[in-house]
């Protein structure tokens, strides 16, 4: 028997860019980060609003106040790398990300992604709300992330392409992994491809195939069956699930909707559409 899963609308949102260190010019770069800081978005918090930020995340780009610093700085440096502007000696892959995204360019896309209702941290926020907004944020990683992804069952590996620079990747691929007598959970890890250093991973999620082959073993061939849900795959919190994950026949085909919360990460989801394809076929 065989089962293929084709990953689909599939948002991924981090910053995992490796820095690389280069000597230090520093009065260069001093001048250079100072005059970015000239620049009237970046002369406040890109999370609060409180004015004269002089801290910043060198991954992400934008330029925060001390008290956001210290949110950024309990994610990880895997996350946000936090730097002081006067003290930290920055290197220019480094000054170059602030230049490509900073305060402007990253508010914009945190606008576009704010839930309803849901509002900024202000100068006066506690430290709670500040780490709450950043929860919510779904965009990372504006110019970095080339991600892919990676099935794992048993000895069994396949994976997608590589997706250049994108927020929220869609794969639209199918792969194909045949199910052994004997099966643990289906591994999804997203990755970011690095040329440079070895991938780093941006999150992962476990699938268990168990409902979706409990149904197919119970309803028999999907072919001769007409349109109806034969199983589900509920959300715990032992799993990594979104929301329910119903399995359906539709048109012959046994098919599951998986909407994954990837973990190990600060944020990012995958959506995947699995089907059980019988070996007859
Ligand atoms: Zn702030």
């Amino acid at each position: 028997m065989e089962t293929s899963s084709s990953s689909s609308d599939v948002k991924i949102i981090f910053s995992t860019d490796d820095v690389s260190e280069s000597p230090p010019v520093l009065d260069e770069k001093l001048r250079k980060l100072k005059d970015l800081l000239l620049k009237s978005d970046n002369r406040i918090c890109a999370d609060c609003g409180a004015v004269d930020p002089k801290w910043a995340s060198s991954n992400i780009g934008v330029f925060i106040c001390l008290k956001c610093s210290g949110v950024h700085r309990s994610l990880g440096t895997h996350i946000s790398k936090v730097m002081s502007v006067i003290l930290d000696e920055w290197s220019d892959e480094q000054i170059d990300s602030m230049i490509e995204v900073g305060n402007f360019y990253a508010n914009s896309i945190y606008e576009a992604f704010l839930p309803p209702g849901y509002s900024k941290p202000n100068p006066n926020s506690t430290y709670e709300e500040r780490a709450e907004f950043f929860r919510n944020l779904a965009i990372r990683d504006m110019l970095s992330s080339d991600p892919y992804v990676v099935l794992t069952l048993g000895q069994q590996r396949a994976q997608t392409t590589v997706i250049k620079s994108n927020l929220n990747p869609v794969w639209n691929e199918e792969l194909k992994l045949s199910v052994p007598e004997s099966y643990g959970a289906l591994k999804v890890q997203v990755f970011d491809h690095d040329v440079i250093s070895s991938d780093d991973i941006m999150g992962e999620a476990k699938v268990d195939l168990q409902p979706m082959i409990a149904g197919v073993m119970a309803f028999g061939d999907p072919d001769l069956l007409a349109d109806m849900p034969i199983g589900k795959w509920l959300k715990s919190t032992d799993n990594a699930l979104i929301s329910d994950s119903p399995i359906n026949i539709i048109d012959g085909k046994v098919k599951q909707e998986v909407s994954l919360k990837l973990q190990r990460v600060e944020s990012g989801e995958i959506d995947m559409e699995l089907q059980w394809i019988p070996l007859n076929q």
